[in-house]
């Protein structure tokens, strides 16, 4: 499935194989999550530079060919792509940041294809005990989600606003790590409020709710601005409201006062192995639990589009092989 331009449905093609170069891997592609952020694409709110391009940045697959990987072996290919492994950032151990990075299915070909190349590099082993539909929502949803958490800290009581992929996942790691979950979801969705307490959120309501007590941390996954002004009210004194999304509408103006006596308002941008690596290795030990909505390849718009209307629990993947 081919994205050509902004605002046009993805095109399904027939491509020839992509041919690894060396460093790279060829993969069997199994199956391919749906982002958030691939819709940002689809809209032109988050900038593709050289379409056309294949998108996918949680990719399931097993190994043809190539260089790192035993053939046969399975393994996931996240949003980071390629980095210059020589900046500042790269060398400082926020390869996130890196200003020459290339992300998977923006700047490469990704995995809503039957067959994909990855730098083996920035490819991840992945547990057993999840099958390929239900790790795939891992290789973004779950270790971006990671990541935010982390710059949450050990804040004891965490907001999570917008309980979709990555919120689903995040909910049942820091119950495991004992913290104590507050979800948000769009108000009246009770279906959604009861997922979470499925979860082991202790409280659930709309994002227009205030929760019952202050958050020491707020992490936002919904791509509204205005959740961040009504999360910073919603902190404890020296909370944090964490940012999760690529891309998000304005945040509307807010007094000082909210913000005072430590509270902090953060953004937390793509992944770094790192956190790749701690999430696959804790995912078999909470054990997360991923709940899917499998689509056939060739569904890829209806799945995006189901996505933008909140139609599903949990995560939507592709199913391709
Ligand atoms: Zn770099
Ligand atoms: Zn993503």
């Amino acid at each position: 499935m081919v994205l050509d331009a902004p605002g046009r449905p993805l095109r399904l093609a027939d491509l020839p194989d992509p041919e690894p170069r060396p460093g790279q891997v060829l993969l069997d592609v199994h199956a391919c999550g749906v982002c958030r952020t691939d819709l940002h694409l689809l809209d032109g709110e988050v900038d593709v530079p050289d379409p056309p391009v294949v998108p996918g940045h949680q990719i399931v697959g097993r190994v043809v060919a190539g260089d790192g990987f035993e053939p046969g072996t399975r393994v996931g290919v996240p949003w980071l792509g390629w980095t210059d492994g020589t900046c500042r950032f790269c060398r400082g151990g926020r390869e996130n940041l890196c200003p020459q990075a290339r992300f998977t299915g923006r700047d490469i070909d990704g995995g809503f294809a039957e067959r994909a190349v990855a730098d083996a590099r920035f490819c991840f082993a992945l547990p057993e005990g999840l099958d390929d539909l239900h790790v795939a929502p891992l290789l973004c949803a779950g270790l971006i989600g990671y990541r935010a958490l982390r710059m949450a800290g050990d804040a004891e009581r965490v907001g999570l606003y917008g309980f979709g992929a990555s919120a689903h996942l995040l909910c049942q790691v820091a119950v495991w790590q004992g913290r104590r979950v507050f979800a948000f979801t769009r108000p009246g969705d009770a279906e959604g409020q009861a997922f979470a307490r499925s979860l082991g959120a202790e409280w659930a309501g709309g994002s227009d709710e205030p929760p019952p007590e202050p958050l020491d941390a707020a992490l936002i996954f919904a791509p509204a601005g205005p959740l961040v002004t009504t999360a910073l009210r919603a902190l404890e004194r020296g909370g944090v409201v964490v940012c999760a999304g690529i891309h998000m509408s304005d945040i509307p103006s807010f007094p000082y006062e909210d913000l005072w006596l430590e509270r902090e308002i953060r953004s937390v941008a793509n992944l770094t192995r790192r956190d790749g690596e701690e999430l696959l290795a804790l995912a078999p030990r909470v054990p997360l639990r991923t709940t899917v909505t499998p689509y056939p390849l060739e569904w890829a718009n209806e799945a995006l589009d189901d996505l933008r209307h909140g139609r599903f629990e949990g995560a939507a993947v592709l199913r391709i092989r």
